[in-house]
């Protein structure tokens, strides 16, 4: 890949102040391989592992790391000074080539229902995690490398990434947590400097492609999977520890003495899964993947492959061409699958005590807190004053009308704060339209609703002006279109990284507007209508 002359990091100017802290100074207290069995053997060997929650292993060193980008926000929570970054130490940590004292790095062992059938052993075949971060604030913090090298659970694959599906994690991650959404973290983005062969399109036509190396962060980042894998293989044992850590390590607050601590565990992954499936809903994201391997146990949104957001309002829309056929994981569906999800998460965890019905409660947890949200999500996106019988259908039918005539979710929504209720004016929308024979076949449909939601605004009791800012508060202008990504991914590949840290600087805001950001808020350009990574996403990553 070519490379630019210039590196986007230049040496921080030595500024006066207290010593900064050098990257060695993190401090690591790695409870889940001190408190949870281990795999005996330490080889990279593919297998079955059995009796153990993870296995050790280093990643494997690439030729030449080099910091793509970084998240200010996870520098400075990890507590590692910005002047850090551009130092060879940094890359080479966050590139694979080192380890920083007290590190224990380690894949994960997990299984998974991959599209409604379970697939076994899965495991973390190309995340590593170097440790688990205590901050000085006493904040604990996973850090995890992907596409690190292979793993005893790599199977057939590489353990690598690529770099476009490195960009789309790196920028995902950020966007989604200054959006509000529940989500891992990502700190670094680092190209390797070496190859990877990948068949994008599983067409026969493997070609190599720059790889890369994100280092995301969370709390945790145990999965489903990683409670099914042992209740799979009837280690009752082993699972039983597993849910003592998860909750003395995740869930602190939560009494571990209780009788009753398995059931309000599971209630509590149940609401925290409803919670952000809600977010995802409000913001228009398709996850594409959402396999029980990639649910986070603590209801972050994980594994960033082929998700994709919603442009056009289309429920049945699925960015993952793997699912193009059966759209198990599209947008309108992920509730749904969610919940099926969480079923297939307390059969596993049913093994421990046999009694149901707690894990039943917990279910109907995730059922009335979704559909809380819901109408949370129809009362803030619309700006009404409260909620009233009446308020669904006035979103089911918006809705209908944005699917039917082909608008824009984002802008649409962004737009109704500009309604005046006593003139309302369809032209507010005009921008947000991807066909004009369905805008004008829509136009009769869209004034009758128009004038319905003009109706119900004046009727409520409500400043218009606090209810504009309301709204712009739960209606982003800037979210990650899959074109733009897209648009920073060509550049980077090209050798010019730096479209990456300049789209990620306007998600940083996505609830403002950003004169001279204008672009960044558009809809999707015609030519980005069909193009792969636009519009369809292939698992391979
Ligand atoms: P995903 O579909 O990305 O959630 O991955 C499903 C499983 O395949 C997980 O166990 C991943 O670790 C594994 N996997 C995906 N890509 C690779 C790769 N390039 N090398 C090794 N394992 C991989
Ligand atoms: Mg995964």
């Amino acid at each position: 890949m070519p490379r630019p002359d210039t590196s986007p990091f230049p040496p921080a100017a030595q500024a006066p102040g207290p010593p900064v802290p050098p990257l060695h100074a993190l401090r690591f207290d790695n409870r889940l391989v001190e408190e949870l069995p281990g795999d005996p053997r330490t080889d990279a060997g593919r297998r079955q592992v059995h009796g153990a929650m993870w296995s050790a292993v280093e990643p494997t060193p690439v030729s030449a790391p080099r910091v793509l980008a970084v998240s200010r926000e996870m520098l400075d929570t990890l507590g590692i000074d910005e002047s850090e970054v551009a130092t060879a130490g940094f890359a080479a940590v966050f590139g694979g080539n080192a380890l920083l004292p007290g590190m224990r790095p380690y894949a994960g062992n997990y299984g998974g229902h991959q599209f409604g059938h379970w697939a076994g052993q899965l495991g973390d075949g190309r995340a590593i995690t170097l440790g688990e971060v205590l901050t000085a604030g006493g904040e604990r913090w996973e850090l995890q490398l992907k596409g690190a090298g292979p793993t005893p659970y790599s199977r057939t694959a590489d353990g690598r990434a690529v770099l476009r599906s490195s960009v789309r994690e790196f920028l995902c991650s950020e966007a989604m947590h200054h959006l509000g959404v529940p989500t891992t973290r990502a700190l670094s983005l680092v190209g390797t400097g070496d190859a990877v062969m990948r068949d994008m399109f599983y067409d026969g036509h493997p070609a190599p492609e720059p790889g890369a190396i994100v280092c995301r962060v969370a709390p945790s980042f145990l999965r489903f999977g990683h409670f099914e894998l042992p209740a799979s293989r009837g280690e009752t044992g082993l699972l039983q520890q597993l849910v003592g850590f998860c909750i003395r390590r995740d869930y602190p607050h939560l009494d571990a003495a209780s009788p009753h601590v398995l059931g309000d565990w599971f209630g509590e992954v149940c609401e925290r899964t409803a919670v952000m499936v809600g977010h995802w809903m409000r913001v228009g994201f398709v996850h594409g993947v959402m396999n029980t391997d990639n649910l986070s146990i603590l209801g972050l949104t994980i594994d960033y492959g082929p998700y994709g957001w919603i442009d056009n309002f289309d429920p049945d829309w699925t960015p993952n061409t793997t699912d193009a056929q059966h759209r198990r994981y599209r947008f309108g569906q992920q509730a749904a699958v969610a919940y099926w999800n969480l079923g297939r998460l307390a059969a596993a965890l049913a093994s421990l005590d046999g009694a149901v019905e707690p894990l039943q409660a917990g279910l109907a947890r995730f059922v009335s807190r979704y559909e809380a949200s819901e109408r949370q999500t129809t009362t803030d996106k619309l700006g009404l004053d409260g909620w009233r019988d009446g308020d669904q259908p006035l979103m089911d039918d918006l809705q209908a009308w944005m699917h039917e005539a082909e608008v824009d979710m984002t802008l649409c929504f962004r737009a109704l704060a500009d309604v005046d209720p006593q003139v309302p004016d369809a032209g507010i929308f005009q921008h947000a339209f991807y066909d004009e024979a369905r805008r004008d076949a829509g136009r009769p449909a869209l004034d009758a609703w128009l004038h319905r939601y003009a109706a119900r605004l004046l009727d409520g009791a409500q400043d218009p002006t606090a209810r504009r800012e309301r709204m712009r508060r739960v209606n982003p202008r800037y979210v990650l279109r899959n074109y733009l990504a897209q648009e920073v991914i060509d550049r980077a590949t090209a050798g010019d990284p730096s479209g990456i840290a300049e789209l990620l600087e306007v998600l940083r805001r996505p609830y403002d507007d950003q004169p001279g950001n204008e672009r960044f808020a558009q809809r999707r350009p015609d030519w980005a209508r069909e193009r792969a990574g636009c519009s369809m996403l292939s698992c391979s990553s």
